[in-house]
């Protein structure tokens, strides 16, 4: 069966800007205080890599409860919400810091806005943790809301001030705006979508038109791989999406001549790697 085919790679894969960044943090935390280093959910949305470190001496924890006095706490890329931190720092808790910058700034708005007494919209997930985060810092007063359905009943208001989630979809956001500008009189809104995540979308619509198969590498549980996932369904380009090597079916690729690969903005360089290898190997064997 003749499964030889060619690899584009996007020119956004890998950790983004915030993920390295995190990850600079834990190894700090690991070098310089030793034992465990304790992080409030999973570090990062890949679980390889959170297995990983744990048998590094990262630990995901749920709670501070689960936290000694003078252990060291991480804080991930999405944020905390303040009061988390006052406590922590309470129970004698060493914290260090790794809240991605462009969450900071939502942060920063949504403060603003509350100390203003200016009423706060969160467009996002109300479950993803940077969302639960963010709404902390105006002091749970937030009105969160994913869709344009749910913007359209939101309590009529004077004025309102937006952010969004860093890692949402342009085009929802621009909907959801317009059902709340039906609903709101003066709307500030903060555009708080990151880039990195823009930039790997339209990398991979450009690859889309370029390939005629699409492998996404990240964990399941990350929403923007699962966003970018849907983005390349929604290409109409057949897509796959795998969390390591493993999960690669070589059936796939059965009269596939181009396979454009990208990943989510927390995918480990060593995933990668073994991907690439194994569908050279697929490639090969096939020759
Ligand atoms: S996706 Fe953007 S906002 Fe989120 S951690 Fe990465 S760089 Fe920061």
């Amino acid at each position: 069966m003749n499964r030889k085919f060619e690899i584009i790679t996007s020119p956004h894969m890998g950790y983004c800007f915030g993920v390295m960044r995190a990850m600079r943090f834990i190894e700090q935390g690991l070098d310089s205080f030793g034992g465990a280093i304790y992080t409030l959910g999973d570090v990062i949305h890949n679980p390889l890599e959170v297995e990983r470190l744990r048998a590094r001496g990262v630990h995901s924890v749920q709670t501070l409860d689960e936290v000694p006095e003078g252990g060291t706490l991480v804080l991930r890329a999405h944020g905390v919400r303040p009061d988390l931190i006052d406590e922590a720092r309470r129970r004698g808790i060493r914290i260090l810091d790794a809240t991605c910058p462009f969450v900071e700034l939502s942060q920063r708005y949504v403060r603003r806005f509350a100390e203003e007494s200016v009423p706060v919209i969160i467009i996002g997930d109300r479950e993803h943790p940077e969302v639960r985060g963010i709404a902390g810092h105006a002091g749970g007063e937030a009105f969160v809301v994913k869709d344009a359905r749910e913007a359209a009943r939101i309590t009529p208001l004077d004025r309102a001030g937006v952010v969004i989630q860093t890692t949402f979809s342009r085009s929802e956001a621009e909907e959801i705006i317009a059902a709340l500008a039906g609903r709101v009189r003066d709307l500030e809104v903060r555009d708080t979508i990151c880039q990195a995540t823009e930039a790997r979308r339209e990398a991979m619509l450009a690859l889309a038109r370029d390939v005629d198969c699409l492998l996404v590498v990240g964990g399941k549980n990350s929403s923007n791989t699962i966003r970018l996932y849907h983005g390349c369904v929604d290409s109409g380009v057949p897509a796959h999406l795998v969390e390591s090597a493993e999960d690669i079916d070589s059936d796939w690729f059965t009269a596939v001549r181009r396979i454009g690969l990208t990943t989510g903005t927390s995918t480990p360089a060593w995933i990668i790697e073994a991907v690439l290898a194994r569908l050279d190997a697929i490639s090969r064997e096939s020759a």
